[in-house]
């Protein structure tokens, strides 16, 4: 059934950035109301130990966005399971159009819609997709239990799938286009020592080979990053892990965006182009991405939006220039 709501601060995403700023707003007073997505708990979700959240030396990421969760709703927000399609930022109140018919009207949006995995962009990628490639190891490592496996990339996410995968594959090949990684130097050291591990240096995976009745992987073709020279490699799995893209399509012909999407705020705020719209998180932040950044993004947008609701309702109760007396009397 569609119904419009109003809040004055609507949230959009469910990941650290947006519930910290929930938690942020609920406290503010300003009733937010938070809308999911399709992830709810956001990248966290789809991986298993985090060892860089403060205060944990050790925690599940899906149990700490259910912590999480739990905490923006402990202190007031109101939390709803929802996709939002498409958001007009041209006036206020600014208006956003959900999935289930829902159209939520705001005073002041937080964005906060992370990333999501990049592809390399092969027909033979495609072709696979569900069907032996993947991009989440901790969602689909199960199936490859006594299996070999490639994992394409040089990162953290890289080399985290890899080293998850080797609990179940009997052999992990991970390639990467240079012959040094990205990844923090604890994972590099870790994957170094796991002996069910084969690095591939300097190679880009050329083409998925399968066969199609079942679909199925049967193989990888690799090519030589400076020579070209093409080598072919046996494996059941394919997990592509070379980084994540900004989700800013709801608001990238709105906001002013950079660097490949990611939405410009302005510096040391999380105030965007348009007035009373913010930005937290992976959305807007192409050099650090982690966690606790985007956590703290998302304080910052709550108060940021705090100040600018309590501007536009101050300014709303008073006057801009009232007439004298009652000026003296504000005064006194
Ligand atoms: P995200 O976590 O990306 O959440 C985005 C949210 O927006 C989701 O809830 C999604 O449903 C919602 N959304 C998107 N579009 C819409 C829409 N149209 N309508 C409504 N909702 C929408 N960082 C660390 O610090 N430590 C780690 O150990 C670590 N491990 C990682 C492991 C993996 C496999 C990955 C992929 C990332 C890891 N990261 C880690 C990075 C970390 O997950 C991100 O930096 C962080 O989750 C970004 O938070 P975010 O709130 O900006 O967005
Ligand atoms: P990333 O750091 O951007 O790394 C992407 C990797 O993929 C790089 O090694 C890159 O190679 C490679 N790559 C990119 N495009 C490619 C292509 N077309 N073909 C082949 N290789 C390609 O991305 P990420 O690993 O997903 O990490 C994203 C963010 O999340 C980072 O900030 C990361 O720190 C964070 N994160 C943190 C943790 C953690 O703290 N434990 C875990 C996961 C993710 P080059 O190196 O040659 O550029």
């Amino acid at each position: 059934m569609s119904e419009t709501r109003h809040t004055r601060l609507l949230i959009i995403g469910s990941g650290p950035a947006g519930y910290t700023a929930a938690v942020y707003g609920a406290r503010a007073m300003l009733e937010p109301l938070l809308v999911q997505g399709i992830q709810p708990g956001g990248q966290l979700t789809i991986t298993t130990e985090v060892e860089n959240w403060p205060g944990d030396t050790e925690v599940q990421g899906p149990d700490l966005m259910v912590r999480m969760e739990a905490h923006a709703r402990a202190v007031g927000t109101e939390i709803v399971a929802d996709h939002i399609a498409a958001i007009d930022l041209s006036k206020r109140p600014f208006a956003a159009q959900g999935d289930t018919g829902t159209t939520y009207t705001a005073d002041a949006v937080i964005l906060a819609t992370g990333a999501q995995a990049r592809w390399l962009g092969l027909p033979s990628e495609e072709q696979f997709k569900g069907f032996g490639v993947s991009a989440c190891a901790t969602c689909d490592g199960f199936f490859y239990r006594g299996q070999e496996v490639v994992v394409v990339g040089g990162g953290n996410t890289a080399v985290e799938e890899a080293l998850f995968l080797t609990k179940f594959a009997s052999k992990v090949t991970l390639i990467h286009r240079r012959d040094e990684l990205r990844a923090d130097k604890v994972l590099q050291s870790r994957l170094f020592r796991n002996p069910k591990v084969e690095i591939l240096w300097d190679h880009n995976l050329d083409e998925v080979l399968g066969v199609t009745d079942p679909l199925g992987v049967t193989g990888v073709r690799v090519a030589h990053a400076t020579t070209g020279e093409k080598t072919e490699l046996p494996c059941s799995g394919v997990f592509i892990a070379i980084g994540h893209s900004p989700s800013s399509e709801l608001v990238a012909d709105q906001l002013e965006t950079h660097m490949g999407g990611y939405v410009v705020t302005a510096p040391d705020s999380t105030a965007t182009s348009i007035p009373g719209v913010f930005a937290a998180g992976d959305l807007t932040d192409h050099i650090y991405r982690q966690a606790v950044t985007s956590a703290g993004m998302g304080c910052m947008a709550a108060l940021e939006a705090e100040k600018f609701l309590a501007e536009q309702e101050g300014s709303e109760l008073i006057p801009a220039e009232p007439p004298r007396p009652e000026r003296q009397a504000l005064q006194r």
